[in-house]
């Protein structure tokens, strides 16, 4: 079935790794007959930083609060418009993609300031009922539930040195902030990310081992199980503290594997 994707691209070259593997899945999709946007953030000159600019219908003599600003700019459809294309992009597609190197042990500042701004008070956050006893449609639920992600990310970094003793600490972990706090937060199932390690040097084999081994990931895009991440009104948490309740951590008291459902469980 005909699927519209969403590729949201951060890294200031074209011609590099990341340049091709973007390029990649957006011919793949489109050849399986899917529509395919991408956001080239370098290229659209992105402005990453959040200021009083984004909320042109503000008091401008009012102290600049960013929540609230943007939850009355979001509910007067009143974002400046490179936000709104971003958010009437995501609201279109089935499927999010994020291709990025891993810079820092994150994502590279334009990215950051993507999910800043696009992720509007009333759109990303602030979405749902919020009281003691339901603490907002967030996740799992959201305005982007029903909706798959895929981080696909390039380090230069080994494997090992992202393996549970690795000494740069589990690609789990480090990815955590965006694969729940980004991604699961507003709704999306969230697919494990494909990470290419050793990524700096690369031969003409290796780039096109890669560049399959990514390709056959976006083929599971709708086949694969996403990482079982605990929904946040699905009873796992006590209220109004959203503690996980006793008794329900698979291994280990504390950490990100905690909000992980064990296998079979959800
Ligand atoms: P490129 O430099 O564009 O290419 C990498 C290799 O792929 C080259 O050998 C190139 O020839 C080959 N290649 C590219 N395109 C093609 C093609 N079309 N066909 C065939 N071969 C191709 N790494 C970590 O592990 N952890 C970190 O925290 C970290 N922090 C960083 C912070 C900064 C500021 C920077 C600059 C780098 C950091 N790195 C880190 C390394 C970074 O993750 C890698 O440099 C990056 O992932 C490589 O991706 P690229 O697209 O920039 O590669």
């Amino acid at each position: 079935m005909k699927k519209n994707i969403l590729i949201v691209y951060a890294h200031p070259e074209p011609a590099s790794l990341n340049g091709a593997l973007k390029d990649a899945m957006s011919e793949h999709l489109r050849a399986q007959g899917h529509e395919v946007d991408v956001s080239d953030l370098y290229a659209m000159g992105w402005k990453a930083a959040v200021d009083a600019a984004d909320f042109p219908q503000r008091d401008a003599a009012a102290r600049l609060r960013v929540p609230k600003d943007s939850h009355a700019a979001f509910a007067a459809d009143a974002l400046t418009n490179d936000v709104r294309a971003e958010q009437d992009k995501l609201r279109r597609a089935d499927a999010l993609i994020l291709q990025f190197p891993l810079w820092w042990f994150s994502m590279p500042a334009i990215l950051k300031g993507w999910f800043d701004r696009v992720y509007s008070y009333g759109f990303g956050y602030g979405v749902g009922e919020h009281s003691d006893t339901h603490w907002g449609d967030r996740y799992g639920e959201g305005a982007l539930a029903g909706k798959r992600a895929l981080v696909s990310v390039t380090a230069g970094g080994w494997q090992p040195h992202y393996a549970p003793r690795g000494i740069n600490g589990p690609i789990e972990d480090l990815l955590f902030p965006i694969n729940h706090g980004l991604l699961h937060y507003p709704g999306f199932e969230v697919l494990p990310p494909f990470v290419a390690y050793r990524s700096d040097r690369l031969d003409a084999e290796q780039f096109e081992q890669t560049r399959a081994a990514l390709l056959q990931r976006v083929d599971g895009l709708w086949r694969d199980a996403p990482i079982a991440f605990r929904r946040q009104n699905g009873g796992d948490y006590e209220l109004p503290s959203l503690l996980l309740k006793p008794g329900r951590e698979a291994g280990g008291e504390r950490g990100f594997a905690l909000h992980v459902a064990p296998a079979g469980a959800v």
